[in-house]
């Protein structure tokens, strides 16, 4: 369990001030300036010290992506903090942005001081209004104080932040999707390479990442990478906000140590699961996309990146959708398959057919009227699918079908015979 004084989120609640006057008092903005004066390299070596890993989603690890931005650009460099946070089950940078925005506001300072970048656009999801309008009056706050803009902090350093919010779609959380939205274009992802380190925003250096690995950056600075990397597990280190949603006592968002085992989780925080333990069918560890994991893999199964790939499944944005007995796990997977059906951009074919097909076999699926084959002519279209798309919506339509198939096989199979039993009385 993480100790208190090792949360990096000491208002993820919001009972304190989350303006300027909260922030300083809980040392947000303390020693910005000498933090700067060590030097981008520094910065990057810290963090890459520090094992952190980005916490939007792919765990890529985070000082290794800011290296990538060139040290000498003719070009300006961008950072672009993602807030889109679109992904279902997903609510931690929410409480970030409204109840601790200038923790956001530091990490950018240092992040884009690191990637020799002098301006940041951070993109929050239109939906966010209270989250935006904290946001932008803290801004405001931050350069009243002359901690940004002209000779940020007196470090010498210029550095502008805007507030974009978008319009709506799923995609836009997609980095290169996002840049297009934030160019003025239509939000469709852009094929890789070229990577946005290399041509970005306007064909600029670009970084696009997560709020989360933003906020914690500052702090790493100041406690020194060794803290961070002490806690937890070996290149799955340091706190994770975690958003517990689904059939818990206690629904919450949460900051833990990574790699925290998921019952504890759900018991010392959530307050158990609706019926308790024994009541649990499933979880989706990760957000939407992620393959769910049953009970008996629950038992045992740690809160990390790597953990939960070794059970075939991911830690993805540490959203865990508890779902007990009383669900009908068909008709909530297939509930996930219209929404990936929705939300794709259509652009490329597998995508754009493929989530139509998935979504149209799991209403049949949902009946019950289909054959075994059937059920492994649908496995084999979402492996096809996996894989062969312009971005990772196509593997985030297939994955969840893919788990319940490998987990909940003897389920479908069931409703298979009472459905032909049916036909045949009938
Ligand atoms: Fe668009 Fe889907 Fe292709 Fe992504 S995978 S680019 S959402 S059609």
């Amino acid at each position: 369990m993480l100790r208190e004084e090792d949360k990096i989120f000491k208002n993820l609640y919001g009972h304190e001030d989350w303006n300027i006057n909260g922030a300083l008092k809980r040392g947000i903005w303390k020693d910005t300036k000498q933090i700067l004066a060590k030097g981008s390299d520094y910065i990057i070596d810290e963090i890459k010290k520090s094992e952190l890993r980005g916490r939007g989603g792919a765990g890529f690890p985070a000082g290794l992506k800011w290296s990538f931005m060139p040290k000498d650009s003719d070009k300006p460099s961008y950072l672009i903090v993602n807030a889109d946070e679109s992904e279902p089950g997903t609510c931690k940078d929410r409480e970030i942005l409204r109840n601790d925005p200038h923790l956001l506001l530091e990490g950018c300072l240092v992040a884009g001081f690191a990637m020799k970048a002098h301006v940041c656009y951070i993109y929050i999801r239109g939906e966010y209004y209270s989250e935006s309008s904290n946001l932008q009056k803290a801004i405001d706050e931050a350069y009243e104080k002359k901690l940004i803009g002209q000779n940020s902090c007196d470090s010498g350093w210029d550095f502008d932040i805007f507030l974009h919010r978008g319009a709506g779609a799923y995609i836009c959380g997609e980095e290169t999707a996002l840049l297009e939205s934030l160019e003025g274009k239509k939000g469709q992802p852009r094929l890789k390479p070229p990577f946005p380190a290399g041509s970005g925003l306007y064909g600029c250096p670009s970084t696009v990442t997560n709020v989360e690995t933003v906020a914690v950056a500052p702090t790493i600075l100041r406690r020194g990478s060794a803290w961070f990397a002490g806690i937890g597990n070996p290149k799955n280190t340091g706190t994770k906000i975690f958003s517990i949603s689904g059939h818990v006592n206690n629904p919450c968002n949460v900051e833990e140590e990574m790699g925290i085992p998921l019952k504890s989780l759900i018991d010392h925080h959530a307050g158990g699961v609706i019926g308790g333990w024994n009541n649990l069918l499933a979880v989706i560890p990760g957000g939407a996309s992620v393959p769910l994991i049953p009970k008996h893999i629950c038992d045992t199964v740690k809160m990390d990146f790597d953990s939960l790939k070794d059970v075939n499944s991911g830690l993805g944005t540490a959203a865990v959708i508890v779902i007990n007995k009383s669900v009908d796990i068909v008709e909530a997977i297939s509930r996930l398959s219209h929404f990936y059906k929705h939300e794709s951009c259509g652009q490329c074919t597998p995508c754009r057919e493929g989530t139509g097909w998935l979504y149209r076999m799991m209403q049949k699926m949902i009946k019950g009227d289909m054959v075994n084959k059937d059920v492994d002519k649908l496995l084999d279209v979402s492996k096809q699918i996996e894989g062969h798309t312009i971005c990772a919506l196509g593997d985030a339509a297939a994955w969840p079908i893919q788990g319940l198939i490998r987990h909940f096989r003897p389920e479908i199979e069931k409703r298979i015979i009472n459905y032909n039993n049916k036909r045949k009385v009938a």
